[in-house]
């Protein structure tokens, strides 16, 4: 990535990089800029802020395109899992959202592994870099998560995130994004990064094994291309929502289950001529899916649950025993798994733009987190297009 593509990607990038400016790390940064803050609970307000300055291992990064999460849509109603200072993200000029990409606009003192003009994606949290968990790569389940005073950064949740012009990342958290992937697309990586995460704790070998995916959601979804990118054979997805399922089978499930129209658990006993899978990724958040996602893999099998109820549940815990059942649970996309599923991206082992539905600009925040939560018009994954008002 560097200068050369600055002018190739002239219709991503708005405006275009010159080459001066990109030799002298001199690409003009307004003092303020445009960004949506967290007020009351469900109250977004577009303003006016000071346009933040990267510290020696970061870089200010102008915000291109950014993805409506569903968690983005729990922190603006509830505020947890955002946690500013120890608390609520409430009436803090907290800017939320993480599902961003942009080109690096200034780089911070040590900075060589990024150059300005480049394309980049965004893993969400940085972690703290000095307990225990980030030591480990699981910086997702950081031990200092909401201390910025302790050096945490999850921007959306704990620092500012992108819903705005600019955004500061520590270059521990951004990937290069190919020349020929949209902006659109590469919002998408994290999503993908998450569910290569939830198949990264089950330790799985994945290739030629049998894996079921629980929920067409954008995660799910990402599971069936991701799982398929690692040759999980069968890859059975099972839902609710047919066209959801549909698209399911257009990133590469083998075999899609109605469960409307199917008991799932005899499904997949069907699929996989009563044998079971070996893993089964969570993504519904249904009260049963434990207990029929025991039942559809073989014993001594791997469960990881990327979603969860509301409420609590009972589960049928002899039967997790009884059969040696492994059952992980993640917390975003830790241990470099954002990497390796923008590898699988770049190399268009699946199509993520296929849960791509709706776009708007950056004055529609309110639009765009609207049609997310009510699903309008079969909305999956909604864009924000930045600096095209
Ligand atoms: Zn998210
Ligand atoms: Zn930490």
């Amino acid at each position: 990535m560097g200068k050369n593509d600055a002018s190739s990607e002239s219709m991503m990038i708005s405006p275009t990089i010159s080459d001066s400016q990109l030799r002298l790390n001199d690409y003009p940064i307004p003092a303020t800029m445009k960004a949506w803050v967290l007020g009351n609970p469900e109250e977004l307000t577009f303003v006016e802020k000071p346009v933040p300055q990267p510290g020696p291992a970061e870089v200010l990064v102008r915000v291109d395109a950014i993805a409506v999460c569903a968690t983005d849509i729990e922190i603006i109603r509830h505020g947890l899992p955002a946690m500013v200072d120890g608390g609520l993200p409430f009436n803090r000029g907290f800017t939320p959202g993480h599902e961003y990409m942009g080109t690096v606009v200034r780089l911070g003192a040590s900075v060589d592994e990024f150059e300005i003009g480049d394309r980049i994606a965004v893993e969400v949290h940085a972690g703290c870099g000095r307990c225990r968990r980030c030591r480990e790569g699981m910086y997702t389940a950081c031990l200092n998560y909401g201390y910025p005073k302790k050096g945490h950064r999850a921007n959306g949740f704990s620092t500012d995130g992108g819903f705005a012009e600019y955004a500061v990342n520590s270059v521990n958290t951004m990937v290069h994004v190919p020349d020929d992937m949209t902006d659109e697309e590469a919002t998408l990586i994290v999503t993908a990064g998450t569910a290569m995460y939830g198949l990264d704790v089950m330790a799985g070998i994945i290739a030629g094994e049998g894996v079921v995916v629980i929920g067409p959601g954008p995660i799910g979804l990402m599971g069936v291309g991701v799982a398929k990118g690692l040759g999980a054979q069968p890859l059975i997805l099972t839902g609710i929502i047919e066209r959801r399922l549909e698209i399911g089978r257009r990133l590469g499930a083998d075999a899609i289950v109605d469960v409307t129209k199917e008991e799932p658990v005899a499904a997949v006993r069907r699929v996989t001529g009563g044998k079971g899978v070996q893993y089964v990724l969570e993504c519904s958040g249904a009260p049963n899916a434990l207990d029929e996602a025991a039942r559809m893999i073989t014993r001594g099998g791997r469960i990881c649950l990327a979603a969860f109820p509301a409420d609590p549940v009972p589960v049928d815990l002899a039967y997790l025993v009884r059969n040696n059942i492994y059952v992980f649970g993640i917390r975003g996309e830790g241990k470099s798994a954002t990497h390796r599923a923008a590898a699988l991206m770049a190399q268009k082992r699946f199509d993520a733009k296929l849960i791509h539905t709706h776009t708007f600009p950056l004055t529609e925040v309110p639009t765009a987190i609207r049609y997310a939560r009510e699903r309008i018009e079969d909305a999956i994954k909604v864009v924000v297009k930045v600096g095209e008002n």
